[in-house]
């Protein structure tokens, strides 16, 4: 059954009163995630072994296997995973594949740049002192 005029009326009235369910984002910025959401993820190269499938598996071509500045003893390939953001769809396909579990998680979701925006140096910073050979 439709509802009456009346009906629709009242709720439009009510509305008036009530609060916004919307935001003013980005003026107003107390938003919150919920827990365990996909946001920007990348790899722990004091973990990654190099093995490619991570690139391989990505189904919007988003991560490109790049050379590592430093060889890693664990990693004889000596490539790591960079993670276009701007292609990426937050899948988690690439966290869910990795045999090493490398990938480290985030909630962070404000990715917007005025440059291309990687996982690189979030990676590079993962290797510790010490870690190279
Ligand atoms: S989350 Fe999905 S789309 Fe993004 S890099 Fe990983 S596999 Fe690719
Ligand atoms: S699947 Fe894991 S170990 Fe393999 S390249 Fe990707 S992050 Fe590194």
């Amino acid at each position: 059954m439709g509802r009456t005029r009346l009906s629709i009326l009242r709720e439009a009235i009510a509305n008036l009163t009530r609060r916004p369910s919307t935001i003013k984002y980005p003026v107003a910025r107390e938003v919150t995630v919920a827990p365990g959401s996909r946001g920007r993820q990348y790899a722990d190269l004091m973990k990654c072994i190099g093995c490619s499938l991570c690139a391989i598996d990505c189904p919007a071509n988003a991560i490109v296997m790049e050379k590592l500045p430093e060889p890693l003893k664990h990693n004889p390939r000596g490539v790591f995973p960079v993670v276009d953001y701007g292609k990426c769809i937050f899948c988690y396909q690439c966290v869910f594949v990795c045999p090493v579990k490398a990938y480290i998680t985030t909630e962070a979701f404000e990715l917007a740049d005025y440059s291309t925006f990687t996982s690189r140096e979030s990676s590079l910073s993962t290797i510790a002192s010490g870690g190279s050979k």
